[in-house]
């Protein structure tokens, strides 16, 4: 397989499978437990989260572990807001955020929160400018992700960041994409989000990271984990999963992004160059990873079924519900038309892709979008 969809997910390296074996079969302690079985595993925990925070720049005792960015990106909205219900109900939220954001703002909405969504340009960068004309006297949270995930734009997290803490509103930064492959942007936002299985940790588990002194309520209750902000016995391996894959992706930071920026160039040349009617969506400055390219004449998911056939996995930003096909909430916020939205198609690279998939990549896609216009011209 020819595997073009890192942003969606990556493999687990076979040395964080290697720190986490322990901790699923015979230093199976519950870290919450007193005796020894258990202290070996707190102790686990304990060095992951001093890892885990050491790495992100922050205080051991502003990570908490979550089930993943989905739930760190929940917990920070609806958290934040409740927290703060006193002071008001409004939030500003990205048009392009994850669905995690979205969907949390629109649930809080039906609780009589208003929300105020934001588009970026047509570059797809959300401009701080409009951040700030959203911002009211009863705003109390805003979110705009460290790049988006179906375009890979790096969105101006420094400066919404100030606009944010000068008008005393929670900002919570997704960096489910950017952790990795860009620093952290700890010090300008309250609260920010990871997940270990986009930088080749383990799934089904995240960090969300909350600035000492931001007001956040529980979402989770139960025991006394996470300093009593999230109940539910702590995934151990997971922990010491995600310490370990961080601490290889920071490390290995800048060498991975020159290989991966250097393949995702040279497909997106090769593309343009070799295909008619390609266009590549989203501008400036963007993630190593990413290519968000539309091919005129065709759909975004007969150009996927056709890759798949040849064993290339890439993804379109629409989502499949009920045998119903929904546009990209992202491309569509940018303003892109409707052929341009619904013929798009992701393409992400990792550090295991090679120059020989590449070649093989673009030769497939112009054979599978070549077909398509047979077809449907
Ligand atoms: N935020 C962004 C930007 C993402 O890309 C994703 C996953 O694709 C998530 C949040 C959700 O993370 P998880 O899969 O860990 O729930």
């Amino acid at each position: 397989m020819i595997y073009l969809d890192n942003s969606s997910t990556t493999p687990l390296d076979s040395a964080v499978l290697d720190a986490m074996l322990p901790y699923l079969k015979d230093t199976f302690g519950n870290p919450a437990s007193q005796h020894g079985a258990g202290r070996t595993a707190a102790s686990a925990v304990l060095n992951a989260r001093d890892k885990i925070a050491r790495l992100i720049g922050c205080k051991s005792d502003e990570v908490f572990f979550t089930s993943g960015g989905t739930e760190a990106g929940n917990w920070a909205l609806k958290g934040a807001c409740l927290a703060q219900s006193g002071r008001g109900r409004h939030m500003v939220v990205s048009a392009i955020e994850h669905p995690a954001l979205i969907e949390s703002a629109k649930d809080m909405q039906k609780q009589g929160y208003s929300v105020t969504f934001i588009n970026p340009d047509e570059s797809g960068a959300v401009n701080p400018a409009d951040v700030e004309r959203a911002i009211r006297s009863d705003t109390v949270f805003c979110a705009v992700m460290a790049a988006n995930n179906e375009t890979g734009v790096i969105q101006p997290v420094e400066e919404i960041g100030k606009i944010c803490r000068s008008n005393g509103v929670f900002y919570y930064c997704d960096c489910v994409q950017t952790a990795g492959a860009l620093p952290f942007p700890t010090r300008h936002c309250d609260a920010l989000g990871i997940s270990p299985h986009k930088f080749y940790g383990p799934k089904g588990f995240g960090v969300l990271y909350i600035r000492n002194g931001a007001k956040i309520n529980r979402l989770i209750s139960g025991g006394k984990q996470e300093r009593g902000l999230r109940g539910g016995t702590t995934n151990v391996a997971g922990a010491v999963g995600c310490a370990a894959a961080l601490e290889n992706a920071v490390r290995d930071m800048q060498t991975n992004n020159k290989k991966i920026s250097a393949l995702r160039d040279s497909f997106v040349k090769c593309v343009l160059d070799g295909i008619d009617g390609a266009h590549l969506n989203g501008c400036g400055e963007k993630l190593p990873a990413t290519a968000n390219i539309s091919f005129d004449g065709c759909e975004g998911e007969n150009v996927l079924f056709l890759l798949d056939l040849k064993g290339i996995a890439v993804s379109t930003g629409s989502a499949c519900s009920a045998g119903a096909v929904t546009p990209s909430h992202v491309l569509t916020a940018m303003g892109l038309s409707n052929g341009r939205i619904k013929s798009a198609v992701r393409f992400t690279f990792g550090k295991y892709n090679t120059e020989e998939e590449v070649t093989t990549a673009v030769a497939e896609l112009k054979q599978a979008v070549l077909k398509i216009r047979g077809i449907t011209s």
